[in-house]
């Protein structure tokens, strides 16, 4: 089995299903509300855990009842979560507005993943143990760095999502082999919006670079060989909240599993096309068999 450590983020996710969302000062009244477990590390985990990986998820959640809930979500797929932390105050929170078109505005207060600033032995031996480290941005920076150090110090392959996008340090880059953001954060971080051109500008800073691109499917691009697309499979989506994530997660399993990377991203994309088919995101997350039988 491929021994996966995630580093991340667990939030509950508060959403607000309305028609039209409010403007400043004004108050609507809206459809539905929903608590669902999210935050980019735990559903990273999740996924990867589905997918068949042996996951443990470093993070912390808060010492309340959604912390509770967070951590027995992780658990009920397969999780690992003696290293998520219960910490004093409240667990981290999305507070999602979705309108009829689909269209979000959320506003993350981050609550217990704040307080992950550095990392113990126990976290450090468990990333020294693993084939993969799993890393995103929702966690404090000295963390994320920290933990890409150390795995990479070990050679521990380290993939990185770089989101919420934000210009990244060559201290943290150095550590990542496989980057993997989306269109906008490829964008933002190379300041080319054709994906091609993002990529050539991402491999001056790390070896190897996955772009999704949504229903367009991904781009791969490594150095020293030629940047292949795969398309994503022809679905109908549904709620493509937490199709990144599913990828990533999937791709990790499939990459320790030692299959070619050509094989493992086509594998990530059929994971990633049955997550659009459901609503919700670690909920829609599939199992090991589904993406085997997809
Ligand atoms: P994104 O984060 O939107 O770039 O999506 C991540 C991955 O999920 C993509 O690279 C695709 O593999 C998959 N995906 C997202 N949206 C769709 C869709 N509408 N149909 C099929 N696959 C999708």
């Amino acid at each position: 089995m491929t021994g996966i450590a995630v580093l991340g983020s667990t939030n509950m996710d508060l959403v607000a299903y309305v028609d039209r969302a409010p403007e400043r000062g004004q108050t609507v009244t809206g459809r539905e509300f929903r608590t669902v477990p999210g935050g980019k590390g735990a559903n990273q985990a999740v996924a990867a855990a589905r997918a068949g990986g042996d996951v443990v998820m470093i993070g912390a959640v808060g010492n309340d009842e959604y912390g509770h809930r967070l951590r027995e979500n992780l658990e009920h797929s397969g999780v690992d979560t003696d290293l998520l932390h219960t910490a004093e105050g409240p667990s981290g929170t999305a507070h999602i507005v979705v309108d009829a078109k689909g269209s979000n505005a959320i506003v993350v207060i981050p609550g217990a993943n704040g307080v992950v600033t550095a990392l113990g032995p126990g976290e450090i031996a468990a990333i020294a143990a693993a084939d993969l480290l799993l890393l995103q941005l929702e966690l404090p920076l000295s963390a994320v760095i920290e933990a890409a150090r150390a795995g990479h110090a070990q050679g521990v392959r380290v993939l990185l999502t770089p989101s919420p996008v934000q210009q990244l340090s060559d201290e943290l880059l150095d550590c990542v082999d496989l980057l993997i953001p989306n269109e906008h954060e490829a964008a933002e971080l190379s300041g080319h919006t054709e994906p091609h051109a993002a990529a050539e500008v991402l491999l001056s800073h790390v070896p190897a670079v996955v772009i999704t691109l949504g229903s367009k499917g991904c781009l791969y691009a490594a150095r020293g060989s030629t940047a292949v697309h795969f398309p994503a499979p022809a679905v109908t989506a549904v709620d493509t909240t937490g199709a990144g994530d599913t990828f990533v997660g999937a791709l990790a399993v499939a990459i320790g599993e030692g299959r070619p990377v050509p094989q493992a991203v086509a594998w990530a994309s059929a994971a990633a096309a049955l997550c659009v088919q459901k609503p919700g995101a670690s909920t829609s997350m599939p199992y090991r068999s589904e993406i085997d039988a997809a």
